[in-house]
């Protein structure tokens, strides 16, 4: 089956009342029909069996199976939260003395982790320029053990070449981890370009209609296996009411994500060359740096896109304060359209200089494309910058 009706049509269990939809296992453990099926349970850690919903569960497992079908990976395990998968993958494989090379265009709070959390526990970070990766090689320490990247990044939209990074991670022995969050496995696997590890916070485009939150980790399964250990045992979880929603919303992402990014696009393509802004920045535009990048490994552009006011910082604001239904929020991967303001809102505690590393000018504003009429969202954003 193509991955479009496997997101559909994976499902692992039908309970006895033969429920067309997919069943929610609302429960914390699992009984057993003798005391000799209990022990074997715990005694041997490859029995398919599920014990506590700490460390499976039908629905969540149903969950991960789809995501591991459609990302092309051999297993998988599901967390609490975004940041739980970023966490967990991090403390699995790294050891007091262990160094990461990370890009440093990352997620906010993955940030905080590399550069406040690891060195309290004697693990060194370093980061890279997405747009010098021909810089990457030099920075590869004997101690380097894992590589992170996030393509395209948040904001800034950088992109980089999976192929290439992940060949150097393969001639170095380096364990390749690829938040794969903006495009989702609708646009993009990177597994098929040989990352070892992919991880999502499903909270954002696999939901998609900001309901709840979660997060996931697929790839190699001899890495997954120590990766299931650890969440098994510090607890990091993923609800099964959560996975429920998520293998719900999963039956739809292909047609959410081909519609936002057609939506994206159009908008982008309005909004390039209008007297208010200096660029709009969307990965499948000619005028994107990485735009062949882009096309090779993705299918589609994605439903997030940035744009520069001349006005800056006071601009931006003004921008916000302008929107009469667009949502500010901070969140992203909604069915509606949301705008939002890094420099004065989830980056404004950054010096003007960091946030110019990552590529946040003070006028640029994101925009997540929801899926309402793409005419819709036009007007109402040209109606909000200046005139
Ligand atoms: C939101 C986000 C995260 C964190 O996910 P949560 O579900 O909020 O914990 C990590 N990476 C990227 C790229 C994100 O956008």
């Amino acid at each position: 089956m193509r991955p479009e009706t496997l997101a559909i049509r994976t499902q692992t269990e039908r309970t006895g009342e033969k429920e067309h939809s997919t069943p929610l296992f609302l429960t914390s453990s699992f009984v057993y029909d003798s005391a000799e099926d209990m022990a074997a349970a715990f005694a041997d850690d490859s029995l398919d069996v599920n014990i506590y919903s700490r460390f499976s569960n039908p629905t969540v497992d149903e969950f991960i199976k789809k995501v591991c079908l459609l990302e092309g990976a051999e297993d998988g395990i599901a967390t609490a939260t975004g940041m739980a998968a970023v966490f967990s993958s991090f403390m699995t494989f790294l050891s007091a003395g262990d160094h990461i090379l990370s890009a440093s265009a990352v997620f906010g709070s993955t940030h905080t982790i590399l550069t406040k959390y690891l060195p309290k526990w004697g693990i060194e970070y370093s980061y890279f320029d997405l747009n010098k990766p021909e810089a990457i090689e030099a920075l590869i320490k004997k101690n380097t053990r894992l590589m992170y990247v996030e393509t395209p990044s948040n904001p800034g939209l950088d992109i980089i070449d999976l192929d290439f990074i992940s060949k150097l991670c393969k001639a170095y022995n380096i364990i390749l981890i690829v938040d794969n969050c903006f495009a989702t496995p609708a646009v993009q696997q990177p597994i098929r370009f040989g990352a070892d590890l992919v991880l999502h916070s499903a909270t954002k485009f696999m939901d998609g209609q900001g309901r709840m939150l979660g997060g996931v980790v697929v790839g190699k399964k001899e890495l997954i296996k120590q990766m299931y250990l650890f969440v098994r045992n510090t607890g990091p979880s993923l609800s099964p009411f959560n996975a429920w929603v998520l293998t719900k919303s999963m039956e739809t992402l292909f047609v959410r994500m081909e519609k936002h990014a057609q939506n994206a696009l159009h908008i982008a393509k309005s909004l390039e060359g209008h007297p208010a802004l200096n660029w709009v920045k969307y990965p499948f535009l000619p005028s994107h740096p990485r735009y062949e990048i882009a096309k090779q490994q993705m299918t589609n552009g994605g439903g997030i896109l940035t744009f520069e006011l001349k006005s800056g910082l006071e601009g931006g604001r003004k921008f916000l304060n302008g929107l009469k239904w667009l949502s500010m929020t901070n969140n992203l991967g909604d069915s509606r359209t949301i705008a939002s303001h890094p420099a004065s809102t989830t980056h404004s505690k950054l010096t003007e200089e960091e946030r110019a590393a990552v590529g946040i000018t003070p006028g640029l504003i994101r925009l997540s494309v929801g899926l309402e009429h793409p005419d819709d969202i036009i007007e109402e954003i040209l109606q909000a910058l200046p005139q």
